[in-house]
């Protein structure tokens, strides 16, 4: 169900017009608003849950990944590039539809902060 006062879902309706970096039945990608690396890019479900926690199904995950992957490969970074999920305000979680970050273009550190 999509939730009406959520920017993903908004998105991911094509009620916000954006353009789709990889797109599948269950999955968008798209560039992030304020890039943290030359290349990052969010990787949502069409499908709104607030954060990994609430993800009741394995195949969209798996299919979040494949796309996380083509996404990468999209955006010539697919022998560096690191996906983060944020889960919870601590842990960094801003927007509460779930999301993978895809980062690339430069060299990462570790452990992130
Ligand atoms: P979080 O901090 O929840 O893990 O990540 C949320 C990400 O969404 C942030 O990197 C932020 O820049 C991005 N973001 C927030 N609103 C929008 C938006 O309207 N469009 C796009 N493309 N990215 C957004
Ligand atoms: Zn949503």
């Amino acid at each position: 169900m999509p939730k009406d006062d959520c920017i993903f879902c908004k998105i991911a309706k094509g009620e916000i017009k954006t353009e789709f970096i990889a797109e599948a039945e269950d999955y968008v990608s798209f560039k992030d608003i304020n890039p943290q690396a030359p290349a990052h890019a969010l990787v949502i479900p069409r499908e709104h849950f607030e954060s990994l926690n609430e993800v009741d199904s394995p195949k969209i995950m798996g299919n979040l990944l494949e796309g996380a992957k083509k996404t990468a490969e999209k955006l010539g970074i697919r022998d560096n590039y690191r996906v983060v999920i944020n889960t919870g305000s601590q842990a960094g979680q801003a927007v509460f539809h779930i999301h993978l970050h895809v980062l690339g273009g430069r060299a990462m550190q570790w452990p992130p902060g």
